[in-house]
């Protein structure tokens, strides 16, 4: 069986235990064993990573352009191969882990680009002969928390800006998908980065995680998760001396407003792809339909047909629509709460049993609930599965209300034919994203991304806005 190990200090380090990564459309394949790290790899990581930091913040941007984008070459060129990676072991289907590889290849691209966009400002001082510069500086070491659901894309678009501005990067990826992470810190370190530069740690949260966390020469810790974790992670930053800057991603309760004057096939699909493609795992899913009552049963009735014709089966697999949930406790989750749903009272309209397949995985059908109030847990708690509630409403205002009444603020989409209802609702939407006829889910690579209220915390992450996060700004005064 394939042993992959932590990369620290430009060497592959062996690891004391491993952890096997199965993969979830067919749990007999185990498609390797990943090095599960101690606080020890993770503070030499940090240490590589801090020695390699003079040099590297003063590289040209034409060396910081080279490298990546040598890998954003490697990435692009195998797409194909490595969404087969992602899919084999997060579940997403072939094509979206090939879309999935891909994005991160243009991420590279983008900030490979940024290296050389990279500026400063100067301002005339109030002060006569005085002028006055504003520039920005690498912050030092960035310790990396990502998560399972996104495991190329989340790794690209936090190293790419890290190491165009002139960090360096310890990456602790998600215990239950590591392969994706760890070809892309493959890549990156051939394509010639200084050892050091950017180091992986596998392991578990609660102990590389962990000491990445407590390592005093970490400067910022860039980390997308659940709420919990990431709550104790900003505690943990800021209680450190010297204090950590610290950059949170969590979760959703994102809402889709579908208005009586909708194009019905825009809302449907708007609703299908937001809500359940990618297994419903993403934190800008759609899991909180609120729909208009002139609208409500055509819309259902609509969404229902289009559930019954998803292929849920093996990600790998030609056809598949709708691949497995990523392991036995996110299944456990999800199931947990349709159960929940049922007794608050919802309506289990279609959906939410458990599937066998030809081989052995987390098969479960899409679940839609009917009949659900906003204050129900269903519509209030982040569930992370192929499992959305239909909110019935009477009208514009009151959607706008009930899309509001969460406490989350990632992503809010609107389906609606009025250029007065989308304009309100771009404009009063409390959340980072607002979507327009566009699924909730589904974003681009150059623009920000983030939320407000419980889901975000700190800097945007992605485009030029990147460097909010990953700089610290410098005014130098001088006098001529
Ligand atoms: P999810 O429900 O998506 O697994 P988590 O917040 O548990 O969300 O995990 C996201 C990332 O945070 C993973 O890489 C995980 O290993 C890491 N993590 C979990 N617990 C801790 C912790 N106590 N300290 C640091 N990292 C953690």
């Amino acid at each position: 069986m394939s042993v992959f190990q932590n990369f620290i200090g430009g060497e592959t380090v062996a690891a004391a235990n491993v952890s096997r990564n199965i993969n979830p459309s067919n749990t007999g394949d185990v498609i390797g064993e990943f090095a599960s790290g101690t606080k020890a790899d993770a503070d030499r990581a940090v240490a590589a990573a801090k020695a390699a930091f003079p040099a590297w913040s003063r590289t040209t941007p034409q060396e910081r352009y080279d490298i990546l984008k040598k890998a954003s070459d490697e990435v692009l060129a195998r797409r194909e191969e490595l969404g087969r990676i992602l899919s084999r072991e997060e579940g997403k289907t072939l094509p979206e882990g090939i879309g999935e590889a891909a994005r991160a290849g243009q991420i590279l691209a983008f900030f490979a680009g940024e290296c050389l966009r990279f500026g400063g400002e100067t301002m005339p001082s109030v002060r006569p002969g005085v002028g006055v510069e504003m520039t920005r500086e690498a912050l030092g070491v960035i310790g990396m928390i990502t998560p399972w659901n996104f495991p190329i894309a989340i790794p690209a678009w936090k190293i790419a800006p890290a190491l165009a501005y002139g960090n360096c990067v310890v990456i602790k990826p998600a215990e239950i998908v590591p392969h994706s992470a760890w070809a892309l810190v493959d890549i990156l370190n051939r394509a010639g980065l200084p050892k050091g530069v950017l180091n992986i740690v596998m392991g578990k949260g609660s102990v590389v995680g962990q000491a990445i966390i407590d390592n005093p020469d970490v400067a910022g810790i860039s980390f997308t998760g659940s709420v919990q974790t990431g709550r104790r992670i900003a505690a943990n930053c800021v209680a450190a001396s010297p204090m950590k800057k610290v950059q949170l991603e969590m979760g959703g309760k994102n809402p889709l407003v579908v208005l009586d004057d909708a194009d019905l096939k825009i809302a449907v699909e708007c609703a299908a792809n937001g809500a359940f493609f990618s297994t419903g795992q993403r934190c800008t899913a759609s899991s909180r339909l609120i729909v208009t009552a002139g609208i409500h049963d055509a819309f259902v009735a609509a969404l229902t047909e289009r559930l019954q014709g998803l292929v849920i089966d093996d990600a790998l697999k030609a056809g598949t629509h709708i691949g497995p949930v990523v392991d036995e406790n996110q299944l456990a989750t999800d199931e947990k709460y349709i159960a929940i749903g049922r007794d608050e009272g919802a309506k289990l309209h279609w959906g939410g049993e458990r599937l066998n397949r030809e081989n052995p995985g987390f098969y479960l059908q899409p679940a839609l609930f009917t009949g659900v109030a906003n204050s129900m847990r269903i519509a209030r708690e982040e569930i992370f599965g192929p499992v959305a509630a239909v909110i019935r409403v009477a009208n514009y205002d009151e959607a706008l209300a009930v899309a509001n009444d969460t406490e989350f603020g990632l992503s809010s989409g609107i389906c609606t034919t009025s250029l007065k209802h989308a304009t309100h609702f771009k404009r009063n939407a409390e959340a980072g994203m607002v979507m327009v006829n566009l699924a909730t889910a589904g974003v681009d690579y150059h623009v920000p991304f983030g939320g407000r209220k419980g889901s975000s915390y700190g800097p945007r992450e992605q485009g030029s806005y990147a460097r909010e996060f990953y700089t610290s700004v410098k005014t130098s005064y001088t006098l001529a």
